[in-house]
This record gives structure tokens, sequence and C-alpha cells, in this order.
């Protein structure tokens, strides 16, 4: 695409606008533009970093050239298949990424108070005359100068791009390594049948075993590969769900405005327990860093004012823009929780995971306050009514103080059962229950079959006898490791290519202290109820800056 002189203007005329980075291009991009397209476009700049992090199963990345005609038409056909895979509206989401690289993207960098270190967002600005030019945001130390350059050329080259468009099929993650060699046999395999979207949407069908149209309708996704609810290799996708309920938990937290005076607390400890012990370790950073900016973000003396003083207060408010697992989550869609019928599953699958992943991770002295924890978060942020009034019930009922994980771990395993036989008889009542994923007294025999003592000879559900010990070694193994397990492989083979992993898999039970961590992790990891301690410290002497502990904790 050539670089017109009214471009240059115009691009240098709008130079302050891309000082503030990604908004503003995406505001520009948006305002011109109806629909966006479904296909992820990268760059040589994230390319490897948005694959390796990619919960899907399998990508595909095209590699076309900007000013190649025949790419042009080809798209709609590209676009026609992104669509039912790509997108939050997306009919099969959730398992096959469709991207695309512009081999010969010319980027110009824009001068200005810009610092320049990396590029961060490449995207498409109207130069007028139905010219679109690309146009990339920098970070960093140095200032900017105006440059226009090939940036995928070097990526194209190591898939050995020789013509457009040229189409791969493979793992998100093997296409993180940034190569494809035409004469080795590796998992990154040339499309040839690509031509229109029936031939390629033909191709993935056959790849992954399924029978998709064209025109499936959103959630009535009967087509949808098998999936097998007892399958365990199952739970190590829940990982990205369980992000995803947590995000949006907070998200739902933020806009109805949920955290005052008396649901401060029940908060604070709820992110105590994240920081140390939720699975996944973006979220434990985010939950680190919404603990420790927590006093400024929602002042105790601020939200203890009258509503009519704090909603004066509110309009500049930037605490609802807190992502606590990352700017990439939520996501909007669900992986291992989605639904085959809409409305069902989802969040409250999520938040089932990461409360049974909690209860797996806490050591025996921490077991008590993160039962209390778990339920004070349910009673003050689950917005279930239902939910909570039933689970309150059940909690109710304890006599003991739960004093071991395993008494944890049981008992939310056990109050889980009670909701699953209750709402399996009003969904058969009512017919809302989801056909693919029937309420059942967990686990089933498939998944662990050395959890039933026995069950009566009409095979009873009702009256299983469970070997308790058994159940244990079961949710541990399966909360616990397994769902980690994906992250373990990225972590493999990020560490053989020389790169960082991006998830710690360190398992972050109480007996493991998180490698590299700074004083106040290790101090938390031996109770994660010494944060508080910690916290109020900090809170109070402000001495800890938080990207000191960031430093420190997760580099
Ligand atoms: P879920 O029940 O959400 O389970 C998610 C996953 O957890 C399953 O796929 C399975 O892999 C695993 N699992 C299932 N059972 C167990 C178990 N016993 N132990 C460990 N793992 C298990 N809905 C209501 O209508 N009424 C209620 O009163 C109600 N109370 C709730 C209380 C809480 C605390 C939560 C988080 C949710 C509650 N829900 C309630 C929602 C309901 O339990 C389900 O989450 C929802 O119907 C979606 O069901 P699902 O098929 O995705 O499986």
């Amino acid at each position: 695409m050539p670089t017109t002189g009214s471009g240059f203007l115009l691009v240098l005329s709008l130079s302050f606008l891309l000082c503030s980075g990604l908004d503003a291009l995406r505001a520009l991009g948006d305002r011109s533009r109806d629909v966006a397209d479904a296909a992820v476009e990268l760059n040589a700049s994230n390319f490897r970093s948005f694959l390796k992090e990619s919960p899907l199963k399998f990508a595909v990345v095209e590699f076309f050239a900007g000013w190649c005609p025949a790419c042009r038409n080809y798209k709609p056909q590209y676009e026609k298949v992104a669509s039912l895979f790509n997108g939050p509206d997306a009919v099969h989401s959730g398992i096959i990424l469709l991207a695309r690289v512009d081999c010969a993207l010319e980027l110009i960098l824009v001068p200005g108070v810009c610092a320049i270190d990396d590029v961060e967002v490449v995207d498409e600005m109207n130069i007028g005359d139905g010219e679109w030019q690309r146009v990339g945001v920098l970070t960093g130390d140095s200032h900017g100068v105006l440059l226009v350059a090939q940036t995928n050329t070097e990526l194209c080259g190591s898939f050995s791009v020789s013509h457009y468009p040229m189409l791969f099929w493979g793992p998100p993650k093997k296409f993180s390594a940034g190569r494809w060699d035409p004469k080795k046999n590796n998992e990154i395999q040339l499309i040839d049948e690509w031509r229109t979207a029936d031939l390629l949407l033909n191709y993935l069908n056959k790849k992954i075993g399924s029978s998709f149209t064209l025109g499936d309708e959103k959630y009535e996704n009967e087509n949808t590969l098998a999936r097998n609810a007892s399958d365990p290799a199952e739970i190590a996708r829940a990982i990205y769900d369980v992000e995803e309920a947590t995000a949006q938990a907070f998200k739902i937290i933020f806009q109805n405005k949920m955290i005052k005076s008396n649901t401060r607390g029940p908060l604070i400890k709820f992110l105590q327990l994240l920081v140390v012990h939720h699975p996944s370790k973006r979220c434990r950073k985010g939950s680190a860093e919404m603990l420790v900016n927590f006093n400024n973000l929602w002042p105790s003396d601020l939200l203890s004012m009258s509503s009519q003083e704090t909603n004066l207060l509110e309009d500049g408010d930037t605490s609802t823009n807190y992502q606590i697992c990352g700017k990439e989550i939520p996501r909007g869609y669900w992986i291992f929780c989605r639904g085959s019928i809409k409305g069902t599953r989802g969040f409250s699958c999520g938040l089932w995971v990461l409360f049974h992943s909690l209860s797996v991770r806490v050591g025996d002295e921490e077991s008590n306050l993160a039962f209390m924890a778990i339920c004070d978060f349910i009673q003050n942020f689950f917005t279930c009514d239902d939910c909570r009034r039933h689970f309150h019930v059940m909690t109710s009922s304890i006599s003991e103080p739960l004093n071991k994980t395993r008494d944890l771990a049981l008992w939310l395993w056990s109050a889980h059962n009670k909701v699953n036989k209750r709402l399996r008889e009003k969904e058969n009542e009512l017919k809302t229950f989801d056909p693919r994923f029937p309420k059942i007294l967990w686990p089933p025999k498939q998944l662990c079959p050395s959890c039933y003592k026995s069950s009566n000879e009409n095979n009873d559900l009702e009256n299983i006898i469970w070997d308790e010990d058994e159940v244990f070694k079961f949710l541990v193994n399966y909360y616990g490791r397994t769902i980690a397990s994906l992250q373990e492989e990225s972590y493999l083979s990020s560490s053989k290519a020389g790169l960082s992993p991006t998830y710690d898999i360190t398992p972050s039970n109480a007996v493991v202290v998180p490698v590299g961590a700074a004083l106040a992790i290790a101090v938390v990891s031996c109770a994660f109820g010494a944060l508080a301690c910690f916290w109020r410290t900090q809170q109070k002497t402000r001495k800890y800056s938080l990207t000191t502990l960031q430093r420190k904790t997760w580099n």
C-alpha cells in the first residue's frame, strides 16, 4: 500500500491522538467501518505472544499481502468462516482461531511526544478518498521518527511464504514458535483446500471431526465437537473459564457498585485468597495489584459517605475499568463451561470451578479462613438470590470449623452435589436443562471409579456410598494438578524456546512458595491470612511500591 503525501499530512496532524494509544486508534477505525473483521489481524509484534496465550486448540493463519487483488477477493470467503468461530457472537467460539498476517504491511511510525521502544498497536486509519493507512503506536524510552517500515517481512519469511494467500493449520502454541519449515514434518500444515468458504470449512471439519456448516446459527450447536464432561482432559481447559469467571465476577461488582463500607472487608479477604491460591498467575497478579491499590480506589471514608456525595465523586471513577486478570480477559466466551443451549452454564459453572480449585490449594491451617472468605464472597457478591439463599442454608448447618483442606474440599464437593440434585429435579420438571450437560451426582463413575464404594443393585445414584478418601484424592488431582496442565505444556515449550512462561505452573498451594517470590508473597504463601497483616502495614506506611512488588514477584 503506497504512502501518499496527503496521507503523511493527515497522519502527522493526528499524531496527538496516537499518544493516547489503542483507544484513539480503535475509535478512529471503528467510526469508519461498520462491521469489524472476525479474523484477528496479527503482526510481527504480537504474533508470538497472541498465539502462545490463545486458549484454543486449533488455529488457521492466512498470510496475505495488502496489495494482492486475489487476497482482497478472498477476504469475504475467509471472513465467512472466521465469523463462525471468532468473536463473542460466533456460533462455535472457543474451538478454532482464525487469524491473518499482512506480509506487505507498511507501518507509519508517527513522531511526537510518544516514546518509542516497540510497536504496541497496529490499526488502520482512514486517510480519505477511500484509502486506509496502517498506523503504529509506540511505547518506550526514545522519541519517535517518521518512517515507513515493512514490519512483517521477516515473520512471513520464517513461514516460507512464497505466494499470496497462503493458509496454515495447526495448534496456536506451535505457531507461536514463529516458523514453518516445508521440509520438516511438523504440526503446522499448509492448507491446500481453501479457495472458497465451503472448501475451507470442509477442511476444518475433516481436521476436527465436526460437521459445521456456514448456515449454523448461534446456540443451535448440536454439531459441535463431541464434548465429554467425563473426559478428565477437559478440565485442563477450564483454567480459561476460571479466569473468565473471575473477571466477570469483578466486572459485576464494579458495574453494580457493590463495594460499600460493609462489603469492603469480605472483598479484601477474598482478594487475599486469590492472590495466593488462584490457579491462574495473571489473576493472582491482578488481585495483588487491586489489593495494594484498594485504599486508593475505594477509601473507607468515601464508602461511608452518603450516596449523594459518592455519586458526585463517582463521575470520574476509574475503578470500574479494573481488569483483574489482565486486559485480554474477559474474552467473552466459555470453553469448558460452554453450554449447548443459550443461557445455560457459563458464569456460574466458572465460579464453581474457581471455588473448587481454591479449596484444594489452601493449606490445612488456612482452610477455615478460605471457607469463610468464599462464603462471604457468595453472600455479598454473587447476585443470584436463590443461589446465595440456598448456599447460606447449607453453610448454617455446619457445626465445626473446617480445619483441614480435606474438610473444605469435601464440604464444597458435597454442597455442590446437593445443588446438583435439587437442580436436576427442578430442571427436569421445567425442561430447562442443557441436554448435553444434565445435572449429575459428581464425579461420574467414568471419571473416578474408585470414588464409588458401591451403589445399590438398581444402580440408584441417589444411594451412592462414596469413598471420601478417594474423592478427596480425585479432587486434588482434578482441580489442583490437571487444571494447570495446559499451562504446564505451554511452560515446557516456552522454556525450551527460551521464553518466559505466561503462567506460573508452580502449584500455588501453601506448601510451595512461588519461585522468585518477594517477601510479601513469601509471607502470604505461608498462610493467606497473613496477607491481611501485610496489606494493613502496606496501606499505613505506603513504603512498599507496587512496582517493586510486581517486579520481584512476577518477573
Ligand atoms: P455446574 O453445577 O455449574 O458445575 C460446573 C462443573 O463442576 C461441572 O461441569 C463439573 O465438571 C463440576 N462439578 C459438578 N458437580 C461437582 C461437585 N459436586 N464437586 C465438584 N465439581 C463438580 N442455581 C440454581 O438454580 N439454584 C441454586 O440454588 C444455585 N446455587 C448455586 C450456588 C453456587 C455457590 C454457585 C456457584 C452456583 C449455584 N447455582 C444455582 C448455579 C448452578 O449450580 C450451576 O452452576 C448452573 O446450573 C450451571 O450448571 P453446569 O451444568 O454448568 O454445572
